[in-house]
């Protein structure tokens, strides 16, 4: 690496959620920037005004910070390359546009859409089942090609509208070294005239990445392998433009690909499927369509932003659980791979239990609290509630786990599974627990294992085994077969709510 400072770019088209591969591409570009001490920049792709979908623009942000990938400069942020939102840029590339023009390796062309559509069909051939404005059939289209000088003015003057156009040169071989891919070549002639400026005098894609990464003195550019296709157009646009000295290093990234099949990991493979692709809920503002993402299926950020590091990269050690810091100290683009990654849903959720059992509880106790909330159960004591996911952190895979798993700690079980002990219920039975409420209530030390020592002691006088009288008990304090230790959950609960659980599952007994 040489020593110009670098710096990166994620550049979303604000068109809805947030998806898995979205958020991946931003976690490369962040590390990369931070590994080498460099700046990690938003841009907003929003020229295409079309597609443009209100709010998403903030939920990009507010997908960022809930992962901690807050960028250095951005519409939000600010910075000295300002704007930050190509459609405040606008005035900008026309220039760039007619500079192409005049160079000769751009043209206007005037084709109306429904010439266009005209041309899709007229030269539509069993071997060009979709025709592309290319260099084949550029000739015999409306443009400032086919046109004589004196007419092209004239419809400039008269204001009919134009698009201008890339002429993509024939034949001519380009080539480029990909981070992750080595060199890639593209012969020129597969590849359409792209359109640079549309007739509402915005850039497209095409022109304004080139023009940006340019002026916002972008070092290297990471985006999606379905760019792929684009790069000989950007090439030549760098080269046509400003000299290829100062283009980014490109990094096409490896797609996130569906967990049973071929092809790219969407939306409704995890509809199909049961799992979210998007980072955060995304409720799409034109039809009202709500998507559940991660963060509110129950994952931590630490797990999410780990797992995704993973999709298409490791360390070459085998270790998997890495901090954010390990994955900046030790993320390198050499180590991505250039195959596709599948998306494994139950390895995702390994991550997440993984990292609730590493945090301090503290780290996401206020959103289990709100969870709880959400339920109508309102705590206030905080210190039981630590005490409480200490004791069921390790049963949890998601956060939303918490609430099944330790709602009993602050109120009566709703139900009691009595089918679980009936069949095998004595009269010696409940005279031991009445023994045990007797032996409880006189209790000094409210501890569990001075309750389980005194639970033994009372069992072996009875001559009833242990084994046989954990699992009514279980059932008394939870209501059903699962949760930590019982002689914890009583010592956590209390003596009077403990004694209360168990009378009230006596009666429902008998
Ligand atoms: N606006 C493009 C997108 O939404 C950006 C691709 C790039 O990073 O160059 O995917």
């Amino acid at each position: 690496m040489d020593d110009k400072r670098v710096r990166v770019r994620f550049a979303p088209s604000p068109t809805g959620g947030l998806h898995l591969g979205g958020v991946r591409t931003v976690l490369f570009n962040y590390l990369f920037a931070k590994h080498h001490g460099g700046d990690f920049i938003l841009r907003i792709e929003d020229t295409d005004q079309t597609r443009f979908v209100p709010g998403a623009e903030e939920y990009i942000f507010n997908c960022l910070q809930w992962c901690g990938l807050q960028p250095d400069e951005s519409a939000v942020h600010s910075g000295p390359y300002a704007p930050y939102r190509q459609s405040e840029r606008k005035p900008l590339y026309k220039q760039y546009a007619e500079q192409l023009v005049k160079q000769g390796h751009a043209y206007y062309a005037f084709d109306t859409p429904e010439e266009l559509d005209e041309m899709r069909v007229t030269f539509k051939t069993a071997e060009n089942p979709s025709p592309q404005y290319n260099h084949a059939l550029r000739q015999r289209m409306r443009n400032s090609l086919t046109l004589s000088e004196h007419e092209a003015q004239r419809l400039l003057d008269s204001n009919t509208p134009y698009v201008i156009r890339i002429k993509m040169p024939l034949d001519e071989e380009i080539r480029f070294t990909d981070m992750i891919r080595g060199e890639v070549t593209f012969n020129s002639s597969q590849a359409d005239d792209k359109v640079l400026l549309k007739a509402d005098g915005m850039p497209t894609y095409h022109l304004a990445v080139v023009v940006d990464d340019y002026l916002m003195k972008i070092t290297h550019a990471f985006r999606g392998e379905e760019w792929l296709p684009s790069a000989p157009a950007h090439i030549l646009l760098w080269k046509y433009l400003f000299g290829l000295e100062n283009m980014p290093q490109w990094a096409h990234l490896p797609l996130i690909l569906k967990p049973d099949g071929n092809g790219k990991l969407s939306k409704r493979d995890g509809d199909r499927l049961g799992f979210p692709v998007f980072a955060m809920d995304w409720t799409d503002p034109r039809s009202g369509e709500k998507t559940t993402g991660f963060k509110e299926r129950g994952f931590l950020p630490e797990a999410f932003i780990n797992m995704l590091a993973m999709l298409g990269w490791n360390d070459g050690t085998g270790q998997e659980i890495f901090t954010l810091d390990e994955l900046l100290e030790k993320f390198n683009m050499d180590r991505v791979h250039k195959g596709g990654a599948k998306f494994d849903y139950e390895k995702a959720k390994w991550y997440n239990h993984e990292w609730i059992k590493k945090l301090p509880v503290a780290n996401y106790q206020p959103l289990v609290k709100e969870l709880f909330a959400e339920k109508g159960i309102e705590i206030s004591d905080d210190v039981y509630l630590t005490k409480v996911l200490e004791l069921v952190k390790e049963r949890c895979t998601l956060l939303t786990d918490f609430v099944q798993q330790s709602s009993f700690f602050f109120q009566i079980p709703a139900e009691f599974d009595i089918a679980a002990v009936k069949p095998k219920w004595t009269e010696h039975k409940t005279q031991f627990f009445v023994e045990l409420i007797r032996a409880y209530e006189l209790m000094n030390l409210w501890q569990h294992d001075e309750l389980e020592k005194e639970f033994k002691e009372i069992a072996a006088a009875s001559q009833l085994k242990p084994g046989e009288l954990m699992l009514p008990l279980r059932i008394m304090l939870v209501g059903a077969k699962f949760g930590p230790g019982v002689f914890e959950i009583a010592a956590a609960i209390g003596r009077d709510e403990t004694i209360r659980r168990i009378k009230h599952l006596l009666a429902l007994i008998q």
